[in-house]
């Protein structure tokens, strides 16, 4: 065994240390050679050594270096170095983080990184968490929560007698909602199409002047930072009316929601923390390894009602039992390495890792900008939009880029028009990165026109 990890490790620290000269997308030959996987089922064991030597002659290539910082596609976080050792060593310790009898450190540091979270995020104190996938499962585990309270309000125990014949819930969502939300409304019952959308401004913040009646079977999910724009729904205006009228609201804020933690953004973020429910991902701006995001709940009684599960070999102990938060019951102790990612940072590193992802994305936008490439949006946050003439160029810049290999740009449509996103969200990403992959997307946009 020693050997063997030992072998693991250094073979990560290859992997680490070529992250600097690789081209940040594997080439076609490497990904060509994943035909190699192509067997039969092994008919007899094989050592342990030599299936580790297949998985990063043929893997390691194949992979994108989304961990090193050079990589601005999606939201994408790379890994804290104290997140991915002790990733390491959780992964060794292999730990069930459903019950607290099975792992007491699971239960623990699920609780320390969730009150820590709620600090930094300036969530309210008492709020439950639940540690999920991402943020995709933190909406709908959060929603559920938000479905129980608004049914139970109503004379109806939804987890007991379904959705069919039951009260009425409206859902109000801005035009600009996140895929992931109504992906979370389906599975809930609530629908994607049923759903009353409120008109969004130039920036895609919903409009809290277009807002319809409200009532308290509503929950209105608002977001903290627009997945291609950065900017956030007007929260503190639309959380006062929604619950004037006795609505529930629900916060998606897999990335934004991070501008709380610092003290110069945090006013991007104002009013969200008197929603009822939050998403956030760990694995986006917290640069914790995947997967990992965490619901929470102001009143963590609804949310437990709505994940809890009992069974007589399932002896809950009267202490906070991780599952009954989580869709899930056996997962991985996720929890681990927020906490080791927030003890690694303290609240100041958390801060500067947010400053320095803005910093380097406007850094971005003014120098696409003085070449006469045009900025899309406001950039307020650490996400840029990007055109470079019409569609057509935008397109082809952004498809050489990504060949290039020096850096690694994801595209979108905005407002009807073909946009580069530049999206920095990595604790690796250098000032010479940004020089580095400024000066590589200059040089094709320049050959291009
Ligand atoms: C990334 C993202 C999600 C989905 O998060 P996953 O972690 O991919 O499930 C939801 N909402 C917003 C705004 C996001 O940026």
């Amino acid at each position: 065994m020693r050997e063997l990890l030992s072998d693991a490790c250094a073979r990560a620290a290859r992997y680490t240390d070529a992250l600097a000269t690789r081209p940040v997308a594997p080439a076609p030959a490497d990904i060509a050679a994943l035909a190699r996987f192509d067997e039969p089922l092994p008919e007899h064991p094989e050592d342990p050594a030599a299936v580790l030597h297949m998985l990063d002659e043929i893997g390691s290539p194949a992979t994108v270096a989304t961990t090193g910082g050079r990589y601005f596609g999606f939201v994408t976080g790379g890994t804290l170095p104290a997140a991915l050792a002790a990733n390491l060593l959780a992964a060794v310790w292999d730990q069930n983080g459903a019950y607290r009898v099975m792992s007491p450190v699971a239960a623990k540091l699920e609780e320390v990184s969730a009150a820590w979270l709620r600090d930094l995020l300036g969530l309210p104190g008492q709020a439950g968490a639940g540690f999920t996938t991402g943020a995709t499962m933190a909406n709908l585990t959060a929603l559920a929560a938000a479905r129980h309270a608004l049914l139970r309000t109503a004379g109806w125990d939804v987890e007991q007698d379904g959705l069919f014949g039951a009260p009425p819930i409206r859902v109000v969502v801005g035009d600009e909602v996140h895929a992931s939300v109504l992906k979370a409304l389906s599975l809930l019952g609530l629908g994607r199409a049923r759903v009353e959308r409120v008109p969004t401004d130039d920036q895609g913040r919903m409009r809290a002047d277009a807002l319809p009646a409200l009532s308290p079977s509503t929950i209105v999910c608002l977001q903290a930072g627009n997945v291609n724009t950065g900017a956030f729904d007007p929260a503190a205006e639309i959380c006062a009316a929604a619950h004037d009228a006795g609505a529930w609201v629900h916060v998606d804020g897999a990335f934004g929601l991070w501008a709380a933690a610092n003290p110069r953004l945090a006013h991007l973020a104002a009013g969200a923390a008197d929603a009822d429910s939050w998403a956030t991902d760990a694995h986006k701006w917290l640069n914790v390894p995947y997967d990992s995001g965490i619901a929470f709940v102001r009143n963590a009684d609804d949310l437990r009602a709505a994940m809890t599960v009992g069974a007589a070999y399932l002896i809950a102990g009267a202490d906070r039992e991780p599952c009954h938060f989580t869709p899930d019951m056996s997962r991985r102790a996720r929890g681990v390495e927020v906490w080791a990612g927030l003890r690694s940072l303290g609240r100041a590193g958390v801060a500067d890792l947010v400053d320095r992802c803005c910093r380097h994305t406007r850094r971005f936008a003014d120098g696409l900008r003085s070449a006469g490439y045009q900025v899309l949006n406001d950039v307020v946050l650490n996400q840029a939009l990007v055109s470079f003439g019409d569609d057509e160029a935008t397109r082809r810049v952004i498809e050489q880029v990504q060949a290039d290999g020096t850096c690694w740009f994801g595209g979108t449509v905005w407002q009807g028009r073909a946009a580069m996103r530049v999206s920095v969200s990595s604790w690796a990403t250098t000032d010479d990165d940004v020089e580095r992959s400024l000066a590589a997307v200059l040089r094709i946009a320049g050959s291009a026109r």
